[in-house]
């Protein structure tokens, strides 16, 4: 009896089912159909092409732009027992012959290959003398040239469907709108495959935006307290803050490493081990990390700088939860983030067309940042998804924010930029409106402006809130020429004129909590009784030595999931371990043993 693909599933992946369009795309892969599978982060695309590949007869080429998450992949499917390998330039000639000829004997059921590799004259006859079942091509998303990971080589790949139009190609990515989909089709020559689209809801990922207060460090250390003993990414704007964040974290007793491109490689590389091997990491970093991070047990993501666009932020933030598990993204901005975001944009290399679509970009941020309406609603809707209804795990699901009238408020502050000449940042503004004399306003004689004091009804942080706000909804932009200077935009004349109206969302009070309560127990963060905690512990601790000692990541082993569900099972048996879902016969044989053992010395 040939194997079907849920037994494949079961036995080898030890998955209970098939997730959302999984089993449809198996199945059509798997006879021979094209396909082009647009899922978003954690959605589980590699079974996609996994199961088939397994399924038909020779051996999948899979073509992957990253290095590092190439060997990470061939790892997890050499745990479980698939005979898979991949090609790059990391390998000593001598292995790299050696995996030529398991090749072209059939002793391959997957071989993950880089473009450059894979397009060369030699590489293209070899794959002639073997029996090719399947081209998988992973980030499909790489042939566009309007998206931040282009790769050239990419645009080449259709050769693959020239030479070998018998064999079936699945193109897979994460990245979903129109115009990408189109040029994904279009450039890799995939007119007639089918398309298979999932939403790209993460439903397990709470979203919440605070505005910043002072540096934002004491609100991302209450947040961090929110997440005892897990991994997460820390997001920073810059390598100068990448490394006082991380700094300042270990100061509070945290696990953190820091991680930007202008760091020594060997401890970037490092760094980045520490945090696939062990557990509890905080990883402050610049965009630079992420991409080809397969971790599936990141608990949370926070910016403490507001990122570039939502596409990008969505996507950093999709390394959340990639295991279904209960994750949190949190982002905290103010408009000096906006200013330094808008500088970099104006005072950069690319051109003026370029130039537009990036402050389009940032502005549709900063509209999400200050939306009263539900997070998921707008992410969802900028891929062009229409949700109905909220979606309760959002904070502006989770306690509407509530609204006030700032036209008084808003006719006050702009009148304050109007009068001093369009010419000041915010702080300045804010000490005119309160009345407050500083050196500043004694130097420029703002004291004898009309608007001086009137708007001591509000505190400092209302204030910037009303400014915040008011940039969102496009009444004013920044000067950049003159160090971030506010400046009325046309629309900004019938407000000021008492024409229309706006309504703002009310700042939430800073929390004032003591510390004890701050803290949560990691009892409480992985939402286990005492007894299944000190078992799970005992078993990520395991995990982490053995990560180590094969110097592969720890998910690799078995993904906190499983361990929970051991920890929470405490098998007696083999047989009873058996049954738990994550674990198939390869890691049975391996680490069933030594798993009953931790259970027995943590009881
Ligand atoms: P993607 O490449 O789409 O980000 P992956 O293929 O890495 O996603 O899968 C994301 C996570 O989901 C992985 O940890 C994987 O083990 C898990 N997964 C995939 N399919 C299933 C399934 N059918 N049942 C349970 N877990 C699954
Ligand atoms: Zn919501």
């Amino acid at each position: 009896m040939p194997d079907t693909a849920l037994d494949l599933l079961h036995r080898i992946f030890g998955h209970t089912a098939f997730r959302g369009e999984q089993a449809h795309i198996v199945d059509h892969v798997a006879q021979g159909g094209d396909a082009l599978v647009l899922m978003p982060t954690g959605g589980g695309k590699s079974i996609c092409y996994q199961i088939p590949a397994l399924l038909r007869d020779g051996v999948a080429i899979v073509v992957s732009p990253l290095i590092a998450l190439m060997q990470d992949q061939v790892e997890a499917l050499r745990q479980v027992g698939v005979r898979a390998a991949y090609l790059n330039s990391t390998l000593d000639a001598e292995t790299a012959a050696m995996i030529e000829r398991q090749l072209l004997q059939g002793e391959l059921d997957l071989l993950y290959v880089a473009p450059e590799r894979l397009l060369t004259g030699r590489f293209l006859s070899l794959l002639d003398r073997a029996q090719l079942g399947l081209f998988a091509i992973d980030e499909a998303h790489c042939v566009s040239q309007w998206g931040h990971d282009f790769r050239p080589e990419y645009r080449q790949l259709t050769v693959l469907h020239e030479r070998w139009p018998d064999v079936p190609r699945i193109a897979l990515t994460a990245t979903a709108d129109a115009p990408t989909r189109r040029e994904i089709v279009e450039r890799l020559a995939l007119e007639d495959a089918k398309q298979f689209v999932s939403s790209f809801d993460r439903p397990n990922i709470r979203y919440t935006v605070v505005p910043k207060d002072g540096g934002g460090t004491r609100q991302l250390l209450d947040f961090l307290a929110r997440h005892p003993g897990q991994s997460g990414i820390v997001y920073a704007f810059s390598r100068k803050r990448v490394e006082s964040v991380a700094e300042q974290l270990c100061k509070a007793g945290m696990k953190a490493l820091a991680y930007h491109a202008g760091m020594d490689a060997s401890i970037r590389a490092a760094n980045q081990r520490r945090f696939l091997q062990e557990d509890g990491i905080v990883m402050v970093a610049t965009i630079a990390f992420g991409m080809g991070i397969d971790k599936p047990d990141v608990r949370f993501v926070a910016h403490v700088d507001l990122p570039k666009s939502v596409e990008g932020y969505y996507q950093e933030t999709g390394r959340a939860g990639r295991d279904g598990g209960a994750s949190e993204a949190w982002l905290s901005y103010g408009l000096g983030d906006v200013v330094s975001l808008r500088q970099m944009v104006e005072q950069g290399e690319a051109g003026e067309e370029r130039k537009r679509l990036e402050l389009r970009k940032l502005d549709a941020l900063l509209g999400y940042c200050e939306s009263t309406d539900c997070r998921r609603q707008a992410l969802l809707r900028w891929f062009g998804e229409e949700r109905a209804g909220g979606c309760g795990n959002c904070d502006n699901c989770l306690s509407p924010p509530e609204s006030w009238d700032g036209t008084e408020a808003s006719r006050k502050a702009l009148s304050a930029i109007y009068r001093t000449g369009q010419r000041f940042g915010v702080g300045h503004l804010v000490d005119v409106l309160r009345g407050v004399r500083t050196d500043k306003v004694a130097q420029f004689r703002h004291d004898v402006l009309s608007v001086f004091g009137v708007g001591k009804d509000l505190d400092d942080r209302q204030w910037r809130s009303v400014f915040r706000q008011l940039m969102a909804g496009g009444f004013v932009d920044v000067d950049v020429e003159h160090f971030g200077a506010l400046r009325l935009t046309e629309a900004a004349r019938p407000l000021l004129r008492g024409e229309t109206t706006v309504r703002f969302r009310t700042e939430p009070k800073a929390a004032v909590r003591s510390r004890r309560d701050r803290r949560t127990s990691e009892a409480e963060a992985f939402d286990l009784d005492p007894a299944s905690l000190a078992r799970f512990q005992a078993l990520r601790e395991w995990r982490a030595q053995t990560a180590r000692e094969q110097n592969v990541p720890a998910y690799v082993i078995f993904h906190d999931a499983t361990l929970r569900a051991i920890a929470e099972g405490d098998p007696a048996d083999l047989d009873e371990l058996a049954r738990i879902p994550g674990i198939g016969s390869s890691k049975l044989d391996r680490y069933g043993e030594a798993v009953l053992q931790q259970l027995f010395d943590a009881a």
